[in-house]
């Protein structure tokens, strides 16, 4: 019998990741390659044909790829498949990118936000199974979001739902790209570590991170990890403030679970006690209680499989 299989891809700004996936979620083959940074729609489009071909090569002759769902790092007009405003890859802006990969590959093309997708694949296989709300954080560079209420991922009517990077925890705070100030991702992400880091050292003048050279996320983890008190403050201030973000979601939307993921989430030892005392204090009491805070599952894949299950519900 032939076997259905869907493409997913996740489409970053550094990287291009592809797979071929079956519809329990198995990744069959998988193919990468580096984003094209000729900032050229066409150039980038032939990199994900190229990929969709080595996928369909490489899959078990009995298989056949009936859709393709992508993950991509932009807002996303998710019934039109086109990319709104891709800020790492311009060259996609306003582009009818399902249309343009359905006339190339000959399958049907979902197009999601790549955070969003990332709350789809850890809805199916991942930390939030078989939950009907849930709230999925990606702490990177910055702080992603993915939302899906009674079962329906949140998009909005301008594709931004799940912004959750730039919820303001600090009115008068640092200065963020969004042109906000204060936004949680100027706080609880992989580059907020490092910075506070840097500015707190000179509180700190016996911390083990000031003879080190350089600073990493992971440095500082590692130094609170043997009780480096800088490191430990750091930390702090990123789980409290990530707290804050989320007992307002929390209050707002009553979800069931909430997925913490991405690089920064290896400081979970670190951040989720104070993390937790500040939804504990800031929300009310029933939700706060029942919101479950854990530990994302899937890892890099979480987004690609979002994609795949958007592409096998596009087929039924
Ligand atoms: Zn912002």
């Amino acid at each position: 019998m032939n076997k259905g299989v869907v493409l997913a891809a996740d489409l970053g700004g550094t990287n291009l990741r592809m797979a071929a996936v079956d519809s329990d979620g198995g990744l069959l083959y998988r193919a990468s390659t580096a984003t094209p940074r000729s900032f050229d729609h066409g150039e980038l489009l032939n990199s994900i044909e190229i990929l969709s071909r080595e996928c369909n090569e490489a899959i078990p002759g009995d298989h056949t790829i009936e859709a393709f769902g992508i993950a991509a790092a932009a807002v996303i007009d998710f019934d039109k498949g086109r990319i709104r405003n891709a800020p790492n890859m311009p060259e996609l802006n306003g582009l009818d990118l399902s249309a343009e990969l359905t006339e190339k590959i000959g399958v049907p093309v979902t197009v999601e936000n790549d955070a969003t997708a990332a709350a789809i694949g850890e809805n199916w296989l991942g930390a939030s199974r078989g939950v009907a709300s849930s709230i999925f954080v990606t702490l990177g560079t910055g702080v992603g979001g993915g939302i899906i209420l009674n079962g329906i991922p949140l998009r909005g009517v301008d594709g931004t739902a799940g912004e959750i990077g730039h919820i303001c925890v600090e009115p008068a705070g640092v200065a963020c790209g969004c042109g906000s100030t204060g936004c949680v991702e100027q706080y609880s992400s992989a580059t907020a570590i490092m910075r506070m880091a840097n500015e707190l050292q000179k509180h700190y003048p016996d911390s083990l991170l000031k003879q080190n050279g350089e600073l990493t996320p992971l440095n500082v983890f590692d130094a609170g990890m043997n009780g480096d008190e800088l490191a430990v403050e750091v930390f702090r201030r990123m789980g409290s403030y990530l707290g804050i973000a989320l007992a307002d979601l929390v209050n707002v939307l009553n979800p069931e679970v909430i997925v913490i993921g991405g690089g920064a989430a290896a400081g979970w030892e670190l951040f989720i006690e104070h993390l937790r005392a500040e939804v504990s204090k800031r929300a009310f009491k029933q939700p706060a209680e029942r919101a479950k805070i854990i530990r994302a599952q899937l890892g890099n894949d979480a987004g690609i499989l979002g994609a795949a299950r958007l592409a096998f519900i596009k087929l039924a």
